[in-house]
This record gives C-alpha cells, structure tokens and sequence, in this order.
C-alpha cells in the first residue's frame, strides 16, 4: 500500500493493479459519488437558520456574570480594531511595534480570545500543533504544556498577550459595534456602538471572525421542546455541570442528545458519553478520525529553540502544504501527513513529468489509500460492526475537516451511547415536545446540544459580524457584496477607503488561522506606519484592482473541480462549489498562503501601492 505506483520503462506513469493497491479506486470513486449524491439538500445553505431565529437567547454570551457599567465615549483615534481575537490581537501587537500606539480594540465579548472566548466547550482543543498556532510565543516567552492545547489554555493565553502588549486600558468589551460610516470630509470612520460611543477613527481594522455566527439546522418544532438547549459555542456549564476540561456531573440522569459530528462535535461526545446517563448522536455525515498523538512539551527541545524559531516553524507547515520541498518536516503532526503524502508519491515514481490527468489521478489515489487507514482505524477502535460500518468517512480528506482525537471512536463503545445514523433522511427531521424524530422514530430527551457550526457565507459578511459598514457615497458594504465578496488583496474593498479586513476574504489560504492573522497584521501594520509617514490621509482600491483579484481568485481550479465532488458541507457552500464560489476552500489567491504573503511583501516593498488610489 505504500508504494503503489511506478514508471515503465517509457516513463509512463504504471497505475497499480486493484490487488497491489488493496482497494479498487474505480469502486471507492463511484461508492464517494453516491454518499456525496444522498446528502446533498436542494436548499443548500438555506437549511440552515441563524441562532437568533430559532432560540430568542440562543447567541447569548454565557460567560459574563455582570454586565460592565459605562459611559458611552467620545474619541478619535488612528486606528479602530473590531474584534479581540487572536486577529484583532495581532494587529494591535504590531500596530505598537511599528510605532502607531493610538488605537482602540472593540470587543463584543467579555474578554479577549475570539473564538476561544466563546467556545468552551467540554474537550476543546486546538488541532493545531500549539508552538505554530499560539501567537507570540517568543514575544510573552510562553511554553505551552503540549503539543496541542486545550481551550482554558489558549483562553489564558490570548489573556496572556492582552496583559502583556498592555491592550486592556485600550480595548472595550461588551461592547457591539452597531454601524461604521464613512466621513469623507474628514477622511474618517465614524463607529457607533450599542453603549452610544462614537468614536471617529483615521482607519478600521475589522477582525470579527471567519467562525464567529452560530446556525442551527431549522428543524421544525424546535420552540416545543419542553428540555434544555443550547449551542456548542454557548455551552451551558450551569446546567451541565463540570468545565471544559470535563467532570459533567450534572447530567448522570439526563437523556442527553448531540446533533453535529464535526471538529466540535467529536470533541465533546467523549464528555458527554462519560457524563449522561444516555447520549444519542445524531450524524449526518461522519467526519475522518485519526489519532491525536498529543505529547507534554519536552523543556530541553523548548530551551534549544533559536529566535526567530516559532516563524520558521511556521513557514515550513506551509511550504508542505503547497508541495514546497522542506529538508525536514518540523511539524510532522497528521495535518503534515495529508500534505505530504502526495509530494513522496511524486518522488517514488522517480520525479518524472506528471501531466495533469496523471497528477489528478496519483492525488486520488493517494487520498484513498490515506481514507482506507482511517476506515481500518474506525473497525479497530469500535466493537459493533454495524455502528462501525456507519462511523466511516466516504469523501476525500479536503472535503470536510480532518479531525484527530484518541477518545471519540472509543465512546462508541459505551453501553450508554448510541449512534443514530440520519444520512437517510437528510438529518434529523423534526423536534418534539419530548425530542427528535429521525426517521420517525422519537427520541426522548432532556436536553438537545447543537454542534452544527457556524454560518460561512461571505455574501452575509456584515450580517454575521451583526454590523453594518457604509462607505463612501452611502454604499452599504453588504449590498456591495451582495453577490459575493468582491476585494482586492482580500483585505480592501472599491468604495470602502482605509477600511481592512483580517481573515479568510480571498487572502490565501492555510489550515493554521493564526499564521494567516499574524501575516496579515504585520503587513496592515507596516502599511499604516508607512501611510501615516507619508501623510496619507485615505487609501482605496480601484475599481479595476479589484475587478482584477476577483478575476483571480475565483477563476475556476483544480480546487473547484475537487470540492464539487465532495460530499456537502461549507468548505464546499453545501455542494454548490461551482455555482456560486461561496465555500470556505474557495476564492482563495490560488497560489497558496505562502505565496499569498511573499506577494503582500513585495508589494509594500516596491512602495507605489499599486492597485490603490492614495489620497493626501
Ligand atoms: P461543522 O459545520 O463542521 O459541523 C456541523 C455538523 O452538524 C456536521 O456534522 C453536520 O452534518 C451536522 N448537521 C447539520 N445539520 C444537521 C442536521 N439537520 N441533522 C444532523 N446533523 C446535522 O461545525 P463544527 O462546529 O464542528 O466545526 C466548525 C469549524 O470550527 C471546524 O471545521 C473548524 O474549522 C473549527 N474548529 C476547529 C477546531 C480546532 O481544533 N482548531 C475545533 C473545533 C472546531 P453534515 O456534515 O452532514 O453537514
């Protein structure tokens, strides 16, 4: 199995027999096509409904005991940052280094973390090795405790930075932004929030989150269920018991049910196998499980580490992500497996030319072979053949989001829990007063949590940071965008001046989100230091630069051909990878996240802000 191909003796690829390979591609091909084909919903993402429609306090924040009494503001600063992430973090982290101290951080939350903030959830963790996902490691000179980390963790640490790029005295929580305008007089944005603060900033840096939105699955019935309920991203520890790290001690006589079997959902179905007296999971799609491999930190490797190290380990997880040759894997966790799993193949077929077809073809295959292992995982872990058979993936690895973790199969085996397989019906169906109906069978519950994620849709950008941005000329920034996200380095939009934006909004792209924030950062911040030298009052993309990157980074690819093949899901805008461009893999600069950032920097550096109209 792992080394099935080889080159004649005319240099042709030689596409192994069925028998060298163990498995029959033609078969695995047509067996992921029918699976793809029984779960895609003619709705698409309308099945889905945001929180604040189904569960009036579902979007809640349930971590804040008090709520923070203030005056509203009124201010000017250079430099307004929406949003107290890890992006919103950054950027005032390198806002500071480059010289430019006057800036406000506005957080809808209690505290800083983003994500980390809201999702504390029982089990979560970062897959992410955490020397490349945690920011500024050697700027706090923190170690983390392993390999990967766990929420209270990553929570600490965003805290972490907050205390020591002293970000605190400067940043509002509890705060929402409600509208931000453009001043065109004045060459300035005039952001109001829901504390009646007006605060007038030169530029704004909007960092509000590519997975920041709860949705639920807009399942009938829903407000006639007489139990408990709540989102993965809400978790109830009051009604629960217990904290992130587990001990859910409150529900040994609950019926508990979990819709949702994604990177969230297979997190905390351990806890609450553990924890119910009964836990029913409701799966739609399984999701590819490979082992977690977690490990404490080793102190000596810690020590021995030269500045600059946490960068370069950085770049080195992205040059094997786009197929970069790297002397050594540093990472070498399952993420760079996946990577580089293809380039070995490349080279055991001894480096020859590959043309597309043949390319295409060794990237399936290599896939399959990688799928076949996590399939033989799932039979090795899971006692009941049957629950087993229904717990295996049928799509390719880039479909949906690898995850890794030792307990999850394992729960499976629990006399408490029961897997309940809804692909069928196209999920569960309905909602009663007692529980859910699958198949029109009623499960009864006490309690129903939703691990169903997050809304993606970059049409809905500013309705899913519940904030309205007005450019020049009165132009809402969600009509421009109405039909789809339009930019020009992802970061700036036609119409919208010294207005930038952090995240996934056609940038480029890498599984590890703080790289992409921490370049991103450091790119606005040596932009504005330089603007602000220069005397720039406003900065603005052309029409024709971000017609130009719209061209770009929608141009259909390699990348829409394989996400339109996959089983539904937002990486894929729910199975509508070609029609509408929407999915969270796609519109990205298609040469990669590396390449993406070397292109930012030889941008700057030329210093003629091409593609901007400047105004001084
Ligand atoms: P996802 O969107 O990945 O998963 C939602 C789940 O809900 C899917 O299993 C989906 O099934 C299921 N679902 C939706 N509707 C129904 C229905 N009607 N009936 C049954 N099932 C339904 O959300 P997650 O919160 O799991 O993850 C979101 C993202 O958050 C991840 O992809 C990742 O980027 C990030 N994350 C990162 C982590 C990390 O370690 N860094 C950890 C956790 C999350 P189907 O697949 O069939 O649509």
């Amino acid at each position: 199995m792992n080394k099935p191909l080889s080159v004649d003796a005319n240099g042709k690829l030689r596409i192994p027999s069925v028998e060298e390979l163990g498995f029959d591609p033609q078969a695995l091909r047509r067996k992921y096509d029918a699976e793809r084909d029984r779960r895609v919903r003619p709705e698409g993402a309308a099945q889905y409904h945001d929180i604040e429609d189904d569960l009036a306090h579902g979007n809640d924040d349930p971590h804040v005991s008090e709520r923070i009494v203030r005056e509203p503001v009124h201010e000017t600063v250079e430099v307004a940052i929406l949003g107290g992430g890890f992006g919103g973090m950054l950027m005032a982290a390198r806002l500071q280094e480059a010289g430019i101290r006057d800036f406000r951080v506005i957080e809808r939350a209690g505290d800083f973390g983003g994500t980390w903030y809201w999702n504390r959830y029982p089990g979560a963790q970062c897959d992410v090795e955490s020397y490349i996902y945690l920011p500024l490691l050697e700027e706090t000179g923190y170690m983390p405790k392993e390999k990967y980390s766990f929420q209270p963790e990553i929570l600490e640490h965003a805290r972490r930075i907050g205390q020591h790029y002293d970000l605190y005295p400067r940043s509002y929580f509890q705060t929402q932004v409600r509208e931000q305008r453009w001043d065109d007089d004045a060459a300035e944005w005039v952001i109001t929030t829901d504390r009646d603060d007006v605060i007038r900033a030169r530029h704004v840096v909007v960092s509000s989150g590519s997975l920041n939105r709860p949705k639920l699955p807009g399942l009938p019935g829903l407000n006639t269920f007489k139990g408990h309920v709540f989102h993965t991203s809400r978790w109830d520890y009051d009604y629960t018991g217990g904290n992130p790290l587990g001990g859910l001690d409150k529900l040994s006589d609950k019926r508990v049910g979990i819709i949702g079997t994604g990177a969230t959902g297979i997190q905390c179905i351990p806890h609450l196998g553990k924890a119910a007296q009964h836990l029913y999971v409701f799966q739609r799609t399984p999701s590819s499980i490979d082992l977690r491999r977690n490990s404490p930190t080793d102190p000596d490797w810690w020590r021995s580490q030269k500045p600059g190290w946490q960068k370069e380990r950085n770049d080195n997880f992205t040059k094997l992500l786009v197929g970069v040759p790297v002397e050594e894997d540093l990472v070498n966790d399952g993420w760079t497996e996946i990577f580089k799993s293809l380039g070995q193949l490349q080279d055991s077929t001894g480096a020859i030319d590959l043309n597309d077809e043949e390319l295409k073809l060794l990237g399936e295959i290599v896939d399959f072979q990688h799928d076949e292992r996590i399939r033989a995982r799932v039979e090795a872990e899971v006692k009941d053949p049957d629950t087993a058979e229904k717990l295996k993936h049928w799509y390719r690895p880039w479909c949906k989001r690898p995850c890794f973790n030792d307990e999850y199969l394992p729960t499976f085996n629990r006399d408490n829990v029961t897997l309940v397989d809804t692909s069928d019906f196209g999920g569960v169906e309905r909602v009663t007063e007692k529980g859910v109906v699958v198949g029109g069978v009623e499960y009864e519950l006490d309690c129903l949590i939703f691990a169903t994620g997050f809304e993606v849709s970059r049409a809905t950008y500013t309705r899913q940071a519940d904030l309205e941005i007005i450019g020049r000329d009165g132009v809402k920034l969600g009509d421009h965008w109405a039909q789809g996200m339009r930019t020009y380095q992802g970061l700036m939009a036609h119409g919208f001046p010294n207005c930038y934006h952090m995240g996934f909004t056609q940038t480029g792209y890498t599984p590890n989100f703080t790289y992409m924030l921490n370049n991103q950062s450091l790119h606005l911040a040596a932009m504005l230091a330089d603007a602000q030298a220069r005397g720039i009052l406003a900065l603005e993309p052309t029409q024709q630069a971000e017609a130009d990157w719209l061209a770009l980074v929608t141009a259909p690819n390699a990348m829409t051909e394989y996400l339109a093949n996959c089983t539904p899901g937002y990486y894929n805008a729910e199975g509508n990878a070609k029609a509408n461009n929407d999915g969270f893999l796609q519109g990205h600069y298609p040469e990669g996240g590396l390449a993406f950032y070397e292109m930012l920097d030889a941008w700057r550096a030329s210093g003629d802000y091409e593609g901007l109209a400047i105004r001084r």
